[in-house]
């Protein structure tokens, strides 16, 4: 009898922690074991469809000059060691500061952002902002938020092989949705790991957050910080891990 007491008493506490812990990391894992096995097409129609709604609505050419574009854009397939195959890098213009990783590898810059830098030279605060969004890339990160927004219909797109439900609703999604704290902490290891294999300070990046925090906190729409979530220790981590 007493055996069978401990059995339920056991059984009881294994069963509300398996509750536990679908609910609290089961979405998180999920997303991220489906963002491993969505097809590379459908995550760059995702990217696609996504930044052709937004040059519609909100974005126009770079007015950026070619020099800066190309130094940019060769520092930064430099350091990550990749090229235009793997991550396509574009400049856009408007009015606010802004970068953003979207699906299918592509890299968003606006001109604003990279009128706030402070090192017209190397642009390495420019580079930091560029190697935190790479990691949100490495990690699939905007994929397993939109496919947590829309498990179901990921899930019947995936078992009827046809995404075009799931992709007709991403895009507005996409541009709504902000990053989890958790996601800016591996961004910024990913970029900390970046700069330092490549002997750039991390202090460039530190001082950039600082001072888009500052804008944002004046501006109506705080467009960086809608999706990356800059707090005093994310920019106390970076001073630290300088070297
Ligand atoms: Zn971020």
């Amino acid at each position: 009898m007493r055996k069978f007491f401990v059995f339920i008493i056991v059984f009881t506490l294994i069963l509300a922690s398996v509750i536990y812990f679908t609910f609290t990391y089961g979405t998180n894992f999920l997303s991220s074991v489906i963002a491993d096995i969505i097809p590379t097409e459908v995550q760059q129609q995702i990217g696609e469809n996504t930044l052709k709604s937004m040059d519609a609505q909100s974005f126009e050419k770079t007015a950026l000059p070619t020099h800066v574009q190309k130094r940019i854009m060769s520092e930064f397939y430099k350091i990550t060691q990749q090229d235009s195959t793997q991550v396509k890098l574009l400049f856009r213009n408007a009015p606010y500061p802004n970068a953003f990783a979207l699906p299918g590898n592509f890299i968003v810059i606006l001109d604003s952002l990279v009128k706030l830098s402070n090192d017209s030279t190397h642009y390495y605060d420019i580079l930091g902002v560029l190697s935190h969004e790479a990691g949100h890339l490495h990690y699939k990160h905007s994929l397993r938020l939109i496919i947590k927004a829309g498990l179901t219909g990921v899930i019947i797109g995936y078992v009827i092989g046809d995404f075009s439900s799931f992709l007709a609703t991403v895009t507005h999604q996409l541009l709504s949705l902000s990053y989890s704290r958790q996601f800016e902490e591996e961004a910024d290891d990913y970029a900390i790991q970046i700069l330092r294999q490549n002997k750039i300070s991390t202090l460039p990046l530190a001082n950039i957050l600082e001072k888009l925090s500052n804008i944002s906190q004046n501006s109506e729409v705080p467009e960086f910080l809608s999706t990356h979530p800059v707090t005093k220790e994310r920019v106390k981590k970076l001073k630290e891990n300088n070297f």
